[in-house]
């Protein structure tokens, strides 16, 4: 027999539609969320609500929310390592565990519902409190144009303005700053690689931004969604040109920077050719704009070395991950075609040899710092450059005859990088352990 009593949350404070029900006798393999409420004509909603739980260890709360919401964000803050399940009809997500990295664009405490979500069973593996923020970003009405990629002039690219994608949602506040970009910053959102609702995803990072961190506006000047819409980001407000509005994304020292989120998580995955080919013209655009050189680099308060290159990424500024290792390694690939856009419109004839590409091997790898790197006699390497995984420089020097090195470095994960005298040629991670 099911022993089966319901809870009114007295906790929340916004609606008081939000239900907690316990029963210690449902199945989480077979969930039975069987409070399958309509919500169809949801006009009366909420934008976001946060509520305080306190659940007890391995029971299933079923959680009816009054409306569906698009996205939500759970943690405990008194038991960050608790594990805390959700399951809905559709996805089953798992929170908690111990976070690395407090920088990161999208933390793992925020998740966008697959469709949006009305009722679901929690369950934690710790007796804790926790904390629930919930997200309704509802659908917009315009359908969003696909993007046209003509004969790149170095106009400004196509962009989805906020007012489209925003429709609906609440306003930004207004009070603007501009500021003279020296510094492209690239992001990426540490969401998911199978969403292709990149709208709605926009929109639910909007009101991340928004009502849980409470900054005025979305952090980015620009987004761009790996079909290669750049979707316009921070709103200038009529104070300056969007992509000279000084945004929040660059480790609280965002003077001088515009920053570019790429939607997706690009730890492991390499972005599409259509999300790359939209970065380079936007970068292209914006550096001739501005007269700056992709190889050049200026000085910075927030740069971790003495100078910060234009075309950088969050992890230059900050202990983080983002943009993920595989935008990274694209970096000096996505400079040259940069440049090279640059000299199309400017019609230089390019007389930059694009290097061939060589094979470089390591081995061992992992090793304790003494490993081989082997690499094609007529590749002619000169020197080599060993780069921690932020992109500082930790040793350069000589490329060794043998190709044997014995470095005395801190465990860790780095970058070598070989050169000969026409510039980069290869670039292998490496463990040191
Ligand atoms: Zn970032």
């Amino acid at each position: 027999m099911h022993i089966k009593f319901t809870l009114i949350c007295i906790l929340g404070f916004l609606t008081s539609s939000f239900i907690v029900s316990r029963d210690r006798s449902v199945n989480l393999e077979t969930p039975q969320v069987e409070i399958d409420t309509n919500y169809e004509e949801q006009e009366d909603f909420l934008f976001y609500t946060k509520k305080v739980l306190i659940i007890v260890a391995d029971n299933q709360y079923h959680i009816d929310l009054g409306q569906k919401y698009t996205s939500i964000k759970l943690y405990s803050s008194a038991h960050p390592e608790a594990i805390i399940t959700v399951k809905s009809k559709i996805e089953t997500l798992s929170f908690g565990g111990l976070n690395t990295d407090k920088n990161i664009d999208m933390p793992p405490s925020f998740v966008v519902f697959q469709s949006p979500t009305g009722n679901f069973i929690l369950q934690s593996n710790t007796d804790t409190e926790i904390t629930l923020e919930l997200f309704y970003a509802s659908p917009i009405s315009a359908s969003i144009p696909s993007m046209k990629y003509k004969k790149f002039d170095c106009e400004k690219p196509q962009t989805i303005s906020q007012k489209i994608w925003r429709e609906g949602l609440p306003d930004p506040i207004p009070g603007r700053i501009s500021t003279v970009v020296n510094h492209c910053v690239i992001h990426h959102s540490a969401g998911s690689n199978i969403d292709t609702n990149y709208v709605n995803t926009l929109r639910n990072i909007y009101l991340y931004h928004t009502q849980s961190n409470g900054w005025d506006d979305i952090g980015y000047n620009f987004v761009i969604a790996p079909d290669g819409t750049i979707f316009s980001g921070r709103d200038s407000d009529g104070i300056a040109d969007e992509d000279n509005v000084q945004g929040a994304h660059f480790c609280s020292k965002n003077g001088g920077t515009m920053g570019i989120c790429l939607l997706g998580n690009f730890n492991d995955t390499t972005p599409s050719v259509a999300l790359q080919k939209s970065l380079t013209n936007l970068l292209a655009w914006k550096l001739k704009k501005e007269a700056i050189s992709p190889w050049d680099s200026y000085p910075h308060p927030n740069s971790l070395s003495d100078d910060l290159a234009t075309i950088t990424m969050h992890r230059a500024g900050c202990p983080t991950a983002c943009p993920g290792d595989s935008v990274a390694l694209l970096l000096d690939s996505i400079r040259f075609r940069v440049q090279k856009t640059i000299d199309e419109c400017d019609g230089v004839v390019s007389i930059v040899k694009r290097n061939k590409k060589y094979k470089q091997l390591v081995y061992p790898n992992p090793s304790t710092g003494r490993f081989y790197v082997m690499i094609e006699d007529d590749a002619q390497v000169s020197s080599f450059v060993l780069k921690i995984n932020d992109g500082r420089v930790s040793q350069e020097g000589i490329f060794p005859e043998n190709g044997l090195f014995n470095l005395q470095v801190q465990a860790g994960l780095y970058y070598i990088e070989l050169f000969n005298n026409e510039g980069l040629l290869s670039q292998t991670k490496i463990i040191i352990e």
